[in-house]
């Protein structure tokens, strides 16, 4: 008999809006009838919300989580001659928005287990030059920002977390505090791309901080450096966040604790029954990961990737090319073998459909063609 083959997306957003079309069609046309459409009511009150969730004094709505680790720099008066130290293993607007204030991206290499900046490794990297550090939390799973901080602390840098994959994620430190991503460096930068676990109907992006001077920077910086029309204090630019953005992502604000419990769910069901044939994503005792992308690793990673791709199974590399070999960083001067451990993982990663809609048959057809790869 032949059987009949699952095939299961990536991500699949049909699913996702489904039971909350009516809401979100709903918002969108109080949107359109009050003709609001940049920052106004619906803005301020998702703010407000976020800054609730994520443990933070301030929220501030952004065009996108780029923008928001642009404008964080911009704030800092990061530029010409700066260096900012960050992980060379992440999306590449971490390191792009660095050189786009003139700054120069300084990398340093990962930790294997959670793919994330080797505290470690940090302090030799540190110059008179250095003004800030940026740590990523990659797929979900916060950085140890407790080594960072110290770091920071010692040698006076700011920290920018790129917690655009992290929302809702948080440790417990050693004094039983529990820290949320955003809520712990100088600024946190967040991005609601619709594949990030809160993603909006587009672009948009927040900054949070606990610092009221930051935060009214900021805020001028998101407008062109005006807080009164017309009468600019700096040079900022245009990174509002729209209404309709911010009211669809006030109605799905309240399901991500559900979204990020599901997610785990599925994490835990993928551990159980791929352990023994991959390495499962490591979670640190007292951390809370949000599972953002479920990336598992395997020397064999090629070869998986184009068995999955030929059943339909939805896979993807985050990331293949580490940053201190891409072309347009040419001339900060790396080289292969600069940063063995980044370089080991981007040859070795491969993330599976971990979205919080996947049913029980769609799991099972993951883990089954991964199962018959490896027989
Ligand atoms: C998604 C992402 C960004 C950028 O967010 P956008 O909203 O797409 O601009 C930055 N850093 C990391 C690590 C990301 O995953």
């Amino acid at each position: 008999m032949p059987l009949i083959q699952t095939t299961v997306p990536l991500l699949d957003l049909t699913a996702q809006y489904e039971p909350i079309k009516d809401d979100v069609l709903a918002v969108i046309k109080e949107v359109f009838d009050s003709k609001v459409f940049i920052l106004g009511p619906k803005v301020t009150q998702f703010e407000a919300q976020a800054a609730a969730y994520c443990h933070v004094n301030h929220a501030i709505g952004v065009s996108s989580g780029t923008d928001a680790i642009l404008m964080a720099l911009m704030a800092m008066g990061i530029g010409q001659g700066d260096e900012v130290i960050t992980a060379p293993f992440t999306f590449f607007a971490t390191a792009g928005c660095i050189s786009r204030v003139g700054a120069t991206p300084v990398f340093v290499d990962i930790d294997p287990h959670t793919f994330n900046i080797d505290p470690h490794l940090i302090e030799a990297s540190i110059t008179p030059r250095t003004k800030a550090i940026m740590p990523v939390h990659l797929f979900g799973h916060m950085a140890d920002m407790d080594a960072v901080m110290a770091i920071a602390k010692k040698h006076g840098l700011y920290v920018i977390e790129d917690a655009s994959q992290a929302i809702g994620s948080h440790y417990t430190n050693s004094k039983g505090e529990v820290k949320w991503a955003g809520s712990v460096g100088d600024v946190g930068c967040f991005s609601f791309f619709p594949s990030k676990n809160l993603g909006g109907i587009g672009d948009g992006g927040m900054i949070t901080t606990q610092n009221s001077h930051l935060a009214d920077t900021l805020i001028k910086l998101r407008n062109h450096g005006a807080q009164e029309r017309y009468f600019h204090e700096m040079v900022g630019g245009n990174f509002r966040l729209d209404a309709i953005q911010a009211a669809v992502l006030s109605v799905k604000l309240p399901t991500l604790e559900e979204q990020h419990r599901l997610r785990q769910k599925n994490g835990a069901y993928y551990n159980e029954h791929l352990h023994s044939l991959v390495t499962i994503p490591f979670v640190k005792p007292g951390f809370r990961m949000i599972y953002n992308q479920y990336t598992l690793r395997t020397p064999k990673r090629d070869a998986l990737h184009a068995w999955l791709d030929q059943r339909q199974i939805g896979n993807a590399i985050y990331y293949p090319l580490p940053l201190h070999l891409q072309k347009c960083f040419a001339h900060l001067g790396y080289e292969a073998g600069d940063f063995p451990e980044s370089e080991k993982a981007a040859l070795e990663v491969l993330s599976i459909p971990i979205y919080s809609e996947l049913n029980t048959e769609q799991k099972q057809a993951v883990v089954e063609a991964i199962k018959a790869f490896f027989n």
